[in-house]
């Protein structure tokens, strides 16, 4: 029998980074994930930490978790390197809204500057001329190497902080009932805490099926696809286009995006399977390029293939090329990822009894903003500390 404050189920962003808030608070944690490394969303990502995505509430998380993230980075090597982000506008209605974010971002005390197409260009060699006309870029933004991070994070929270990490232990039962928590995992080992956090990702079937099948929440499938490294420019940071200016919700405060939005062709390729064009290089020189969206309600995920479509790849393809010119488009690997995510809600928090807490449903913004999220989380549950920080928004002024 393993006698701990804290359970934790699921080792991904949400789960480690929880295991670390609490870890922190001096309490005592124990962290079951299900596979021998963990192998969800968490691993699958490009790595991007890019709080500029976000609406003001979760860029706030976002923001949290950048100070988290270099703070781990200056005790020990977590793959993160501050290049920050930039976003190429392709045309003037992009151009419109960057501008106006950087406003929004003046007002926010986050710090981001315009650059002309001659400055995205000398910055990122081999952007197409006739593809940018502009850049927001973001010098306090990160990226992390999703493969390695989190099991870096994992060792060095059971090294030095005294995390009991139970990898290859997957929870088949968790109940509530008097004063503790108990659960079972797979291999017959018993569990008791005060209380348990669940951070099961898109893992909808091995606890509380019927409760997740009842709620809003959905898993949504990506397509990636690696460039395989070789000679070619250096593409520093989180490269963001002119697709993701026109989905990212941080862009719906822009006070030009309605009527941006209005122009688009509803039946357009790229919106039919939410295509948006991003790269990330690896310090080896690979880029990973994506991604793709589809979406099946978590009573349904069997509606989704675990196929690849090749269609899709093609297009991702064929649209990068519209934005650089590189000596090499190689693919030497394509995978998919899946997140879960809330069609009403912005996360999926559910109390069950008053001991089991699940979290899950955090979307496409889990690297991000997971663990500054995740230590609010700890701070709510432990010191009854607001959820989500105040974000009041400024009447807008212009940036210098
Ligand atoms: C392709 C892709 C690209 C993305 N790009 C970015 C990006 O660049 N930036 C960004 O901010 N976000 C990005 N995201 C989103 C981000 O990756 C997710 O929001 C985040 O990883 C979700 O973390 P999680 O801990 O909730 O889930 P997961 O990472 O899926 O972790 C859940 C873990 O729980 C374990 N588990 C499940 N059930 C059990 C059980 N019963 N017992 C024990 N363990 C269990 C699983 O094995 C798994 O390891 C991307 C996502 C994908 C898929």
């Amino acid at each position: 029998m393993t006698q701990s404050d804290l359970l934790i189920v699921g080792g991904g962003v949400l789960g480690t980074f929880h295991a670390a808030a609490a870890l922190e608070r001096g309490l005592s944690v124990t962290l079951c994930e299900a596979s021998a490394t963990p192998r969800g969303a968490t691993v699958r990502n490009f790595g991007q930490i890019v709080p500029s995505g976000m609406q003001p509430r979760w860029q706030a998380h976002g923001r949290r978790s950048l100070a988290i993230y270099q703070d781990l980075q200056s005790r020990t090597d977590i793959t993160l390197r501050q290049l920050g982000s930039v976003y190429l506008a392709s045309d003037y209605d992009e151009l419109g809204l960057l501008e106006e974010m950087a406003v929004i971002n003046w007002d926010n005390g986050y710090p981001s500057h315009l650059l002309t197409a001659a400055e995205c260009r000398k910055r990122y060699p081999g952007l197409r001329e006739d593809y940018c006309v502009g850049g927001l870029f973001f010098p306090e933004e990160v990226t992390v190497e999703a493969r390695e991070m989190i099991g870096r994070v994992l060792a060095y929270l059971t090294a030095e902080k005294g995390l009991n990490y139970r990898p290859g232990h997957r929870v088949v039962k968790l109940k509530g009932g008097g004063a503790r928590v108990q659960a079972r995992d797979n291999h017959g080992n018993q569990y008791r805490a005060e209380r348990a956090i669940v951070c099961s990702g898109g893992d909808f079937g091995s606890l509380f099926p019927d409760r997740l099948a009842a709620s809003d929440l959905e898993l949504c499938k990506l397509q990636m696809l690696r460039i395989a490294a070789g000679p070619g420019p250096e593409l520093p940071g989180n490269i963001l286009t002119g697709l993701s200016i026109r989905r990212y919700e941080s862009f719906r405060d822009c006070p030009s995006y309605a009527r941006v939005k209005e122009t688009e062709d509803p039946g357009a390729f790229w919106k039919q399977w939410g295509v948006h064009i991003l790269f990330k290089q690896s310090p080896d020189g690979s880029i990973i390029l994506g991604d793709t969206h589809e979406y099946a309600s978590a009573r349904e995920v069997d509606a989704l293939s675990f196929e690849n479509r090749p269609r899709l790849n093609e297009y991702m393809l064929d649209e990068a090329k519209k934005i650089f010119d590189l000596p090499r488009w190689t693919i030497d690997a394509s995978w998919n990822g899946y997140y879960s995510q809330c069609r009403e809600h912005d996360i999926h928090l559910e109390t069950i009894g008053d001991r089991i807490h699940v979290v899950t449903g955090i979307g496409g913004k889990g690297m991000t903003a997971g663990p500054g999220f995740s230590a609010a989380h700890i701070d709510h549950l432990y010191a009854g500390t607001p959820l989500h920080p105040v974000t009041a928004s400024k009447p807008a002024t212009t940036p210098s």
